[in-house]
């Protein structure tokens, strides 16, 4: 596949299973994305690794990185995961937010790693300034690149969106690993490095699945902790009348019909395979449902009630 904007693609996104022709989605995300959000998130991502190039030799002077900053990248990285969020108005609240964190940064780093676009560039105000900007985000954008860069870097970033979706679950909980937290900076200010080779970033590409495992690991342990391990425990087998509700479209209530089993045999059968309860369809084959009576259910039921299946 050629360059992006070469070929002149409303959007280039390509970090899913789902991603068209396997090649990537130009028009429409397969998951509904819009070029608009597809847009507005290269532009965030952007964002953040201008943020880390500021913020890199903070990390490197051992000043230590404000969680809030931290958190920040990490909840990008989430929002522009996939599917995660669709919202165009939160993304340009993201990018907004990032401007001014860059911005202190930059008054409080001074210089940046390296002066590359990522840590020069200002956001403008309005959201068709940024769109009009994005262009200079997009994946391909930098024709001359070495294609095993490029996907090295892509792969680097995807690796670290999968971190922030564990990172982000456990901080929720109050857990994080201090480690990982400067490797979301580090690993995007090297996204930015044209310096390094491709067997730098391959070492780049293991240690961003150290780091992933070093999340999982923080996650198990808020997980347990505030959750416990999680053990079998007693549960109740034995089987009760049961109200099928949901995925069932009779415009009539099924009260009002004649036999149950024709409600069975038009969809909530289906429904009831679905579900597991094949015990009580080996009853329904043998004639063992019936119709329920009105008086018999509640009104939360009346509202909600398909069929009413008993065992015989
Ligand atoms: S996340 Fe959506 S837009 Fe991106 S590759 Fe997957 S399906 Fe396509």
């Amino acid at each position: 596949m050629g360059n992006n904007m070469e070929l002149d693609y409303e959007m280039f996104c390509y970090q899913c299973e789902q991603t068209a022709n396997q090649k990537g989605c130009t028009k429409l995300g397969v998951c509904g994305k819009t070029p608009e959000v597809a847009n507005l998130q290269d532009l965030l991502i952007f964002q953040i690794k201008g943020i880390s190039c500021y913020a890199r030799p903070l990390i490197e002077k051992g000043t230590p990185m404000d969680k809030s900053v931290v958190s920040f990248i990490e909840n990008v990285l989430f929002t522009t995961l996939t599917n995660v969020n669709f919202d165009a108005e939160v993304h340009v609240e993201l990018l907004r937010e990032s401007q001014r964190i860059k911005e202190e940064l930059r008054a409080y780093a001074g210089a940046p790693s390296q002066p590359t676009l990522h840590a020069t560039y200002d956001l403008p105000q309005t959201k068709t300034e940024m769109l009009r900007d994005a262009p200079i985000a997009g994946i391909m954008y930098d024709k001359s690149l070495d294609p095993d860069i490029r996907s090295l870097r892509q792969t680097v970033l995807y690796g670290l969106k999968g971190i922030s979706a564990y990172g982000h679950q456990a901080r929720e909980l109050g857990y994080y690993s201090d480690e990982a937290d400067d490797f979301y900076i580090l690993a995007l200010e090297a996204l930015t490095d044209d310096r390094l080779s491709v067997e730098e970033l391959i070492r780049l590409t293991m240690r961003t699945g150290e780091m992933a495992i070093e999340v999982m690991k923080k996650l198990d342990e808020a997980n347990t902790t505030i959750y416990q391990n999680p053990a079998p425990q007693k549960v109740n087998v034995h089987l009760k009348k049961g109200v099928k509700e949901k995925g069932y479209t009779s415009r009539k209530p099924a009260w009002d019909a004649t036999p149950a089993r024709q409600y069975v045999r038009s969809g909530a059968l289906r429904r009831a395979r679905r579900t597991g309860f094949i015990g009580i369809i080996a009853s329904v084959a043998g004639t063992a449902v019936r119709t329920v009576p009105r008086t018999r259910l509640s009104e939360n039921e009346k509202k909600r009630l398909v069929v009413h299946i008993t065992k015989k």
